[in-house]
């Protein structure tokens, strides 16, 4: 008995090839060129239940590719039908339906198809032209793509696919509403996927409703920070912050780094210093009060290297994939402990290695012990303690004393 257990599990451990998973040789050809070897594990799961047309609820931490999981499909049964669009993509950021609508585009190689990105912060004309031209996929925000129906510019009803990525962040941002009248407004005979990193009760519940027997794939394995991230803090007073991020900069010259801040205010206000201090090159900031363009291209630059630190609100906290980014700087503490698994999880993407630091406030110890029940581990004490405590002691005159190391400490 239990020798075939272990036999099943070593089979289904062994790596699949994309060949073997139901998809075309055009398909096939694309995923050679854009240099995508071999499926992820939860690629390897959801294609070949999603080519089988059946509705999917996957729950996979993030960098797992779960953007082609649910692309790839969609590209094999995607008729195409000019002004029609066939399949409605819904994510919670506009720079992640950017993001995914890149995505697709790559994915579908050869293929004429046109794949529309709709969101808000920018004009309407451009995309009501571009949806006049005739969709066959669009990605896009919910408030915006209801925006797009109500004007008649977008129809529905002949959606085979409704994919609702980052599900879990689209309610906590309040976004349920709005799935739900897009959802209502195509057919019912559709197929739908959720992609989720967490599978709450109202997840549940959005699934009972609208999604017909949907087949769970479950890879979040509890493993919400991935193993190949150090990660460090260090307990900062408020008021030397700042020279401390110089500080830690300077030691680690990273290749990219994504400063995270709490506030718009907060990133704002640190963008300037920095910017001041003239201490980083290729600096930039991205946060919900700027113009839609300049969010655009702060993206794009980053993207392309030409930002190396980037200073943020976690509005880029979910979903954004960029491959270079060799750091991440909690400048705040996410006040949610799922806040710090998403921003930590910016970095290590497919497999590559990473690192975080978090700067805690003395008073903030037990949002430390927060995260670390979520995570389920520990972080260290960053080296660069001894010096915190004398600069603290020599511009805020506070006793070194500083409690030792175990009273830092709460038990998890
Ligand atoms: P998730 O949505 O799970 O966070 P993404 O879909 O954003 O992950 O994918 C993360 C990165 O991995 C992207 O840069 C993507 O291009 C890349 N990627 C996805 N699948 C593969 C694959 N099979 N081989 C190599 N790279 C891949
Ligand atoms: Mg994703």
């Amino acid at each position: 008995m239990i020798l075939s257990a272990n036999k099943s599990v070593t089979k289904r451990k062994q790596a699949l090839d994309f060949q073997q998973l139901g998809l075309s040789e055009e398909t096939l050809a694309t995923l050679a060129e854009v240099g995508y070897d071999r499926p992820t594990p939860i690629q390897a799961a959801l294609i070949p239940l999603a080519l089988e047309q059946h509705d999917l609820l996957g729950q996979a931490q993030t960098g797992t590719g779960k953007t082609a999981a649910f692309a790839l499909p969609i590209l094999e049964l995607v008729e195409l039908k000019p002004n029609k669009p066939a399949a409605i993509i819904l994510t919670p950021t506009r720079e992640l339906a950017v993001q995914v609508s890149k995505e697709v585009q790559k994915l579908a190689g050869k293929r004429q198809l046109s794949i529309v990105c709709l969101y808000g912060g920018k004009p309407m004309q451009g995309q009501t032209n571009q949806l006049k031209k005739g969709a066959a996929i669009v990605v896009g925000t919910p408030g915006r793509v209801i925006d797009h129906v109500k004007r008649g510019n977008l129809s529905l009803n002949e959606i085979e696919f409704a994919v609702l990525d980052e599900a879990d962040r689209m309610l906590d941002i309040g976004f349920r509403d709005d799935i739900e009248y897009i959802l209502k407004r195509c057919p019912q005979a559709r197929q739908t996927l959720l992609l989720s990193a967490t599978l709450p009760p109202a997840i549940l519940e959005l699934a009972k409703r609208y999604m017909n027997a949907p087949k769970m794939v479950n890879f979040s394995l509890n493993k919400v920070a991935a193993d190949t991230i150090d990660q460090f803090y260090l307990l900062v007073p408020d008021e030397i912050k700042f020279d401390i991020l110089l500080d830690l900069l300077k030691r680690e010259q990273p290749q990219q780094a994504i400063v995270f801040c709490r506030t718009k205010l907060g990133t704002e206000r640190l963008y300037r210093k920095l910017f001041k201090s003239g201490a980083v090159n290729g600096l930039g900031t991205i946060h919900g009060d700027l113009a839609q363009s300049s969010r655009d291209r702060m993206m794009q630059d980053f993207r392309d290297g030409k930002i190396s630190c980037l200073i943020a609100t976690d509005v880029v906290g979910r979903g954004i994939d960029v491959t270079g980014i060799s750091h991440i700087i909690n400048f705040d503490i996410p006040e949610l402990s799922d806040d710090y698994v998403h921003r930590v999880g910016r970095t290590g993407r497919m497999g590559k290695t990473g690192v975080a630091f978090t700067l805690v406030e003395p008073l903030q110890r037990s949002e430390l012990a927060k995260i670390e029940r979520k995570i389920n581990r520990r972080l260290e004490l960053d080296p660069m303690q001894t010096h915190v405590d004398q600069m603290a002691e020599e511009k805020l005159g506070l006793k070194p004393g500083a409690p030792p190391k175990s009273k830092y400490r709460r038990a998890l």
